[in-house]
């Protein structure tokens, strides 16, 4: 296939040729980073660009390329970047105390402001990251249940900790290197079937808790079967099994109240992190009172689940939550926010259709995700149902999908994988910018094959 080998090297030559002060920069990064990057999803062929600085829905780049942004601070900015009311309120907070090591007041307006919008949420307790929340919620259920295996489901994403790390990639036996094998045995990979699902909790009296992904595995780009959230909470109750919301992307996101409250349910842990902090590092875990009340209960009794943890509720990220709840809370960004990623979803799937490119956007709420799978009608996201579920976890194998990223980015577009998160910075203009963007994307990798 040499004229497919001629497409591939030339987008390559195209985008080093176009960021040598990238480039330079990712020739340093490698002798002080392995891979060369800081977090798994920066590994990319060649190398992401290295960004100087972002505003509202644009970042722009060493080189002084602009692009519209759609990674969004992986989804913690859905007020776009350097909203005024965040930079305020934490430039006013660094000049009083970035660690203040005791209480204050911001914290616990902070937990006021999540308990008033999350559902169920009766106690909170702040981590510094997702993955933190999702290792104190599992603790708890423990804790609670004094079992001592935790369920998740094949390919949903929790943060890196041992406990989640298990069953991410088909055929979903995947274990990291460094994963004790004692570890790996404690997490069951279950099937995105209720009643698979039924079946393993009714085996295994030892699992604690089901965690999951409510907008489906990798932020919707695998999505849930109809009712499967409101089976999972029938078949969890019955059994007494802690019920986890994996709500990092989906908090605040999906409604000011979350996935819990656009579909209904109700879990009985919430890990919350991304937006909470507007954009600055921090999680939390909310919910059912038992559940969370032993992290307080005193340490003579026995009962205290320990946690720590110097960076919990920093004032910096108190200060700047607070004001992106404040912004999120009346539901008015996320129907802007929602309202434009529908537009481009729209517009996405129009370009695939008119090119007869095997694609298709879909998504929920803020977020897109593109699928170019066999059986997929161009442009046409019910045709998404034909496919297999295994398919879609897998979609960068095909040649298109493994280099529209670097096309996009070639075109002033940069997408977190295949897909991305809109913000309420993200003008109509930049909607119109990216579809045009992929219509060129597409005439240029085109000659890679039919999706
Ligand atoms: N859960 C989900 C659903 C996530 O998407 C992520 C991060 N992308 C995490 C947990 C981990 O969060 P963090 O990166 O803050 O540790």
């Amino acid at each position: 296939m040499p004229e497919t080998r001629t497409v591939e090297s030339e987008l390559l030559t195209a985008y080093t040729e176009a960021n040598p002060k990238s480039f330079a920069a990712y020739e340093r990064a490698s002798r002080v980073f392995p891979g060369g990057v800081t977090h798994d999803s920066r590994a990319f062929t060649p190398f992401l660009p290295y960004i100087a600085r972002a505003e509202g829905a644009h970042k722009w780049d060493l080189d002084g390329h602009d692009y519209v942004d759609y990674a969004m601070g992986h989804g913690a900015l859905i007020l776009g970047h350097t909203h005024p009311s965040l930079v305020d309120a934490v430039t006013r907070q660094v000049r009083l105390g970035t660690h203040l090591g005791a209480n204050h007041l911001q914290e616990v307006e902070w937990a006021e402001r999540v308990r008033a919008l999350v559902p169920g949420a009766e106690f909170v307790r702040f981590t510094s990251s997702g993955t933190e929340a999702t290792l104190l919620a599992t603790r708890l259920a423990r804790a609670a249940t004094g079992r001592r295996k935790l369920a998740k489901f094949q390919g949903h994403f929790h943060g890196w900790h041992d406990a989640v790390t298990r069953g991410q990639i088909p055929p979903y036996n995947d274990v990291s290197p460094g994963v004790t094998a004692a570890t790996a045995d404690e997490t069951v990979v279950l099937p995105v079937d209720l009643d698979g699902v039924g079946s393993a909790l009714a085996r295994d009296p030892e699992i604690a808790a089901v965690i999951i992904e409510p907008s489906g595995a990798s932020a919707g780009a695998v999505p849930l079967p109809e009712g499967f959230l409101q089976g999972l909470r029938a078949l969890t109750a019955a059994r007494q099994v802690v019920l986890i919301f994996d709500e990092v992307v989906t908090g605040f996101r999906w409604s000011p109240g979350g996935a819990q409250q656009r579909y209904g349910v109700r879990a009985d842990l919430i890990a919350l992190a991304k937006i909470l902090a507007g954009g600055l590092p921090g999680g939390a875990v909310v919910g059912r009172r038992e559940l969370l009340e032993p992290i307080g209960a005193t340490p003579s009794t026995g009962r205290r689940i320990r946690h720590q943890g110097t960076f919990n509720a920093n004032p910096l990220s108190a200060a700047s939550g607070c004001a992106c709840l404040d912004i999120v809370r009346d539901g008015a960004v996320h129907a802007q926010c929602d309202e434009k990623a529908d537009t481009l979803r729209r517009g996405l799937n129009a370009c695939f259709a008119r090119r007869g490119v095997r694609g298709v956007a879909h998504g929920e709420a803020s977020r897109f995700n593109l699928a170019f799978e066999e059986g997929l009608t161009p442009g046409d996201p019910k045709s998404l149902r034909q496919v297999p579920v295994d398919a879609l976890k897998q979609q960068r194998q095909t040649p298109i999908a493994a280099n529209l990223t670097l096309a996009l980015l070639l075109e002033g577009v940069h997408m977190m994988g295949l897909g991305g998160f809109l913000s309420i910075a993200h003008s109509r203009d930049d909607v119109e910018r990216t579809v045009e963007a992929l219509d060129r994307a597409l005439a240029r990798i085109a000659p890679l094959g039919p999706a």
